[in-house]
């Protein structure tokens, strides 16, 4: 008799409940820090144009030559340092975490961040360990020291900004962090773009320092494409394991087209950057409510009775993220995502509508 899943799937898999994307149709969908914006008509015309011409029988270049010089363009990587592309920077982390599953490896992250770090390291089965910010989510340098010390860990992945807490840390503290890393620190720049602070620069001068970006939240987050830039010792490492298309033709093209005309993203990041501010001060003006500054696209607030707020946004159209119960420091927390002006005009309203229902 063929086995069931209890005696093939691993135990810990099994154990796991799957990463939960919440059904946004019909709402203002602000849960997923996407950029509000579309492309111009006449470069969505272009784009349309260069889609009917793809060899689509054809499998796509494997080593996306023309895309990765686009990109090592738009991201400004250094001139000598590698660079890996992945489908989303979350296939990036995958790679990373399998190529360093030695047994007894350990991944080190600060917490409350990104959730697939530690979840991809349940997938590949190797231990995470995770260390508490400080309450005002600052890095707290001296007890993720002694973590490095303690755990030796082959990959600490810090999220610049974070997420889900919006701010950049103190790059001085970073900096002791990779001095101190036995392995690999890699620098998560998915907010690059609203920030205008990275660690790219510095590649050429930390030969155990990644910088990882995506095109998701300037707008491409549908292409699914991410890139990971360093030292060519660990990228030629990591490249043995990334399945051979991993990039799609599709992708390739598109991304490339619209990173010819890269001014329109970065058109786009600098109106998020300027809504953000907006939204941030009529956040601050709702009595009962602390939102914590935020160099990314997105702002991170405590609200009395956070999840009553929430499901009372959700019922009047209005899909963001709650934190509450994810992790001490977010006890109470909410995370919207700044979108187009409208947009913002309707969460808030539904927002002050929820919290004097
Ligand atoms: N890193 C961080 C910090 C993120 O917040 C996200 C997406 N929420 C990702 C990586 C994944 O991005 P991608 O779409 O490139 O897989």
């Amino acid at each position: 008799m063929a086995k069931t899943p209890e005696e093939i799937i691993r135990d810990d898999i099994r154990a796991l409940t799957a990463y939960h994307v919440p059904d946004s149709s019909g709402m203002v969908k602000l849960d997923a820090m996407e950029n509000p914006y579309e492309l111009p008509p006449a470069l969505r015309t272009r784009l349309a144009a260069i889609i009917e011409s793809a060899a689509l029988n054809r499998y796509p270049d494997p080593g996306a030559r023309r895309l990765k010089a686009r990109l090592r363009e738009a991201f400004a990587v250094p001139e000598g340092v590698e660079v890996l592309l992945g489908n989303g920077s979350d296939e990036l982390i995958q790679m990373l975490v399998l190529a360093s599953a030695r047994p007894g490896a350990v991944v080190l992250g600060v917490e409350p961040s990104f959730a697939m770090f530690p979840m991809i390291s349940a997938f590949v089965g190797v231990r995470y360990v995770g260390v508490e910010l400080r309450d005002d989510f600052a890095l707290d340098i001296e007890r993720t020291l002694r973590a490095v010390e303690e755990h030796q860990p082959s990959l600490i992945f810090i999220a610049y900004p974070n997420n889900p807490t919006g701010n950049l840390f103190d790059a001085a503290a970073i900096e002791r962090v990779v001095r101190a890393a036995p392995g690999l620190v890699v620098m998560d720049e998915a907010y690059q773009a609203f920030a205008g602070s990275s660690f790219m620069a510095q590649l050429p001068r930390k030969g155990n320092l990644l910088v990882m970006r995506t095109v998701s939240k300037l707008g491409l987050a549908g292409l699914r494409l991410g890139v990971l830039a360093g030292d060519a010792r660990w990228i030629t490492e990591l490249d043995k394991l990334r399945l051979p298309y991993n990039v799609s033709t599709l992708t390739q093209m598109v991304a490339n087209e619209v990173l010819q005309h890269g001014a329109v993203l970065t058109e786009q990041a600098a109106a998020i950057k300027l809504e953000r501010g907006r939204l941030m001060r009529k956040l601050q003006e709702i009595p009962g409510l602390t939102p914590y500054p935020s160099d990314a696209n997105f702002i991170l607030f405590s609200i009395t009775h956070a999840e009553r707020v929430f499901d009372g946004l959700k019922q009047r159209g209005v899909l963001i993220k709650s934190l509450h119960g994810s992790h001490r420091l977010l006890a109470n927390c909410l995370r919207v995502t700044v979108g187009t002006p409208q947009e913002n005009d309707v969460f808030l309203a539904a927002l002050i509508q929820s919290l004097n229902a």
